[in-house]
């Protein structure tokens, strides 16, 4: 039997993979400092890693980057973010 070598390729979200967030983003993150819990939920979840980890666990968004999909609202189970319309330039 002929044997292969097994590859294996594992992807990481990557900060600007797509590039900057460009005038598009229809909504985007709002993040409520004294609700958050620092459970990491959506610093894990974010596919963009938009989420900015800091030394203490609280967190950031990065909005040059982030792309408005509100995965991050939709994890955080004290709802500490909420995702709204992107006003900017329009
Ligand atoms: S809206 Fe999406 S891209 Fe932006 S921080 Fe949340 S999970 Fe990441
Ligand atoms: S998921 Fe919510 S509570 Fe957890 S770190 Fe993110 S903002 Fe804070």
């Amino acid at each position: 039997m002929k044997k292969y070598d097994v590859v294996t390729t594992i992807s990481y979200p990557k900060k600007g993979a797509m590039g900057k967030t460009g005038s598009w983003r229809v909504f985007k993150p709002i993040l409520d400092k004294e609700k958050c819990v620092k459970c990491l939920r959506c610093w894990i979840y974010c596919p963009e890693g938009t989420i900015i980890r800091n030394k203490d666990d609280t967190v950031d968004i990065d909005y040059e980057y982030c792309k408005g999909c509100g995965i991050c609202a939709n994890v955080c189970k004290v709802k500490a973010i909420t995702m709204e319309r992107e006003t900017k330039g329009k």
